[in-house]
């Protein structure tokens, strides 16, 4: 497959279709990596105030503001902080990769429950992580997804990588995704990810132009829907938060229309769009 050569990270350039339709603009970010710095321990993972600050102000300069993450909605939620925070009234959080739902507006959760088989993945997975020699392996419930954390271990990239074979072939015996991302592997029911997320609250929002803050492979569907909507006179922004630590995602590079430096990027690059969008 080919892709598009990455745009500059010039605002003015980028920005065009957000600057001339504000109102028609759709802003949908991922939450760890982008909003929150990546931690060790995913439970210990909290909102950049920065981030934070410059997702307000962005949310009221434009139509609509989504958080689309792997997370169980409930968690994000939380670990943001997000429910009655000033500015956010209007907010949507999707959570594991949009089956899950949170409305700022009326403080309401829409949770389908998990599909059983992930009650046999959790029995079987333990045996897999032992036999393959990394019995420490940190699990993350999320209840429609099982995360397999290897960033605490003794040597993270080592065991992420001799997990990764027999962890996908647990899973897929099972009928299950996997997705691997940042020394992490999370097996999850197939039939949805950030890019049918993203085209549902698009569709629902009536958005006119898109622009998407990701920065891990989970993230990839979601790029790819704002480069068709990139390629319609520049109405989608695909913002990449990297490039993060190990090997860089050439994924999300290749898929990108500006690409910043992590959290801290995300809140000036998101500043200096609050600031054009006010200046009008
Ligand atoms: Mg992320």
């Amino acid at each position: 497959m080919t892709t598009p050569p990455p745009v500059a990270a010039d605002l003015d350039r980028v920005a065009g279709a957000v600057l001339a339709d504000p109102a028609g603009t759709l802003l949908a970010t991922d939450f760890d990596g982008v909003l929150a710095p990546i931690v060790a321990d995913p439970e210990a993972a909290t909102a950049d105030p920065a981030a934070m600050a410059a997702l307000v102000r962005v949310s009221g300069l434009v139509g609509r503001v989504v958080v689309i993450t792997g997370r169980p909605v409930r968690t994000a939620v939380r670990l943001g902080a997000l429910a009655g925070r000033p500015g956010l009234e209007r907010l949507t959080v999707l959570g594991q990769y949009g089956v899950e739902r949170w409305d700022a507006e009326t403080d309401t959760y829409d949770i389908p429950p998990a599909p059983a088989v992930m009650t046999e993945l959790e029995a079987r997975l333990p045996a897999v992580l032992s036999e393959h020699g990394w019995p420490d392996a940190k699990l993350e419930h999320k209840g429609r997804a099982l995360a397999v954390h290897t960033r605490q271990l003794a040597d993270p990239r080592r065991a992420f990588d001799e997990l990764s074979g027999p962890v996908t072939a647990l899973a897929e015996g099972l009928g299950l995704h996997t997705e691997p991302g940042k020394l992490v592997l999370e097996v999850r029911a197939p039939g949805m990810d950030k890019g049918i997320a993203l085209r549902r609250v698009l569709a629902e929002a009536g958005a006119r132009v898109v622009v998407y803050a990701g920065d891990d492979l989970g993230d990839v569907p979601a790029f790819q829907v704002v480069r068709e909507w990139h390629a319609n006179e520049g109405r989608g922004i695909a913002v990449f938060s990297g490039p993060g630590e190990g090997e860089p995602l050439p994924a999300l590079t290749d898929l990108a229309d500006v690409v910043v430096d992590g959290t801290v990027g995300i809140a000036a690059w998101l500043d200096a769009l609050a600031d054009r969008l006010e200046a009008g």
